[in-house]
């Protein structure tokens, strides 16, 4: 068996360290002779892992103690109606910057239950960098401002926190844990978990408390924040192995990487070392202006697009994986996520360079 580096946007790469550690307990959970995928969620054995792990996520991102932590499922698209249908109770209108796919995503589901305003676009410049907190202007009744703090599919991420008056929302699907986080600046935040926190299957949420009274009526039971917060995540069966898996990356991001402080030095040099790549080379190209480009979605473009199957024939063969942008944007993309290791950036640089040399 051979592991090859994988730049998958998701579900993602996980920690070599992790996969093993699963696969040493897979059949027999620490002597208990059944595995987790095995056991009730309400045994005493999975009511621990499940605390554990909210419990290291919870000093990973010091989350404060007014804050809910919520196990969900549905993914983050889910959560584009969640959100409006949980916090809009009370009316007033969604807010939301528009600055990528996804919050685009977010803002057309969320016009079918609440009305909208955008508060800042960055659509006028292309999408090439993020709207800036000067341009941000809320409508008189705001309930909430939604941002998506990094776009996966344009390679775009906030390099701040908005500071607005109304409680702040944001998908952070695909840089949740890859720096420390300001947790008690933000109402909401949201996670698909199979970017940077486990496999697919979970969704995390962070929530205030205070915002859990705020529902719209006739909420089905299981879109319900307040439903989860009551319920330790448990009023139903929860995804238990993911949420056990995403327990196993917890205790690697703290114990082995030693947290978010080294996680995010050890992000920033493989992403600056791939951007100077990119833009060191004429045969390559990225389009976000460079205070905004993203820490973990890597897009890149060639020079010369014929070559495109060409360098992902060449990089599979290499051992690169899924290096092709998002269907909708062609290109390339490279997801650099916490799980994926410095080596695998260099090896990609190694390949990239020598590529230019022979094709270019
Ligand atoms: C992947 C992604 C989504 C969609 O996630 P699902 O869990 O597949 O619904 C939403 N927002 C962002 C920023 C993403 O990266």
């Amino acid at each position: 068996m051979s592991r090859k580096f994988n730049f998958c946007a998701g579900p993602a790469a996980l920690p070599e360290a992790v996969l093993q550690r699963a696969r040493d307990e897979i059949l027999d959970w620490q002597g208990r002779g059944l595995s987790v995928m095995e056991m009730s969620h309400r045994s005493d054995e999975f009511v621990g892992i499940a605390e554990q792990a909210e419990a290291d996520l919870r000093e990973l991102l010091k989350v404060p103690a007014n804050y809910k932590v919520l196990f969900m499922q549905g993914g983050a698209s889910s959560q584009f109606a969640m959100v409006p249908l949980n916090l809009g109770g009370k009316g007033g209108t969604a807010n939301y910057l528009y600055n990528g796919i996804w919050g685009k995503k977010a803002i057309e589901e969320g016009q079918r239950y609440l009305p909208t305003h955008i508060a800042a676009s960055s659509e006028a410049t292309g999408l090439s960098r993020v709207p800036f907190q000067s341009e941000i202007q809320l409508s008189a009744d705001a309930a909430y401002l939604h941002y998506t703090s990094n776009e996966t599919i344009g390679g775009l991420e906030f390099d701040y926190i908005p500071d607005v008056a109304v409680p702040l929302v944001c998908d952070m699907s695909s840089d949740i844990l890859s720096t420390p986080l300001d947790v008690s600046r933000f109402g909401l935040i949201y996670a698909g978990a199979q970017k940077n926190i486990g496999p697919a299957g979970l969704t995390l949420v962070i929530v205030r408390d205070d915002l859990l009274d705020q529902a719209q009526a006739q909420m089905p039971t299981m879109f319900s924040y307040k439903t989860f917060a009551d319920n330790g995540s448990m009023y139903n069966t929860p995804p238990t192995y993911a949420w056990y898996l995403s327990g196993l990356v917890f205790d690697w991001l703290k114990n082995e990487v030693g947290g978010l402080d080294k996680m995010a030095e050890i992000n920033r040099r493989k992403a600056q070392k791939l951007y100077a790549t990119i833009d060191g080379n004429d045969f390559y190209s990225n389009p976000i202006e460079p205070q905004h480009r993203s820490i973990m979605n890597v897009p890149f473009r060639l020079a010369d697009a014929s070559l495109d199957k060409l360098f992902l024939q060449q990089a599979e063969a290499a051992g690169l994986l899924n290096l092709a942008g998002h269907r909708s944007v062609g290109g390339m993309r490279a997801s650099i996520y916490n799980a994926v290791p410095e080596a695998a950036v260099d090896a990609l640089i190694e390949f990239m360079t020598d590529f230019a040399r022979n094709r270019g």
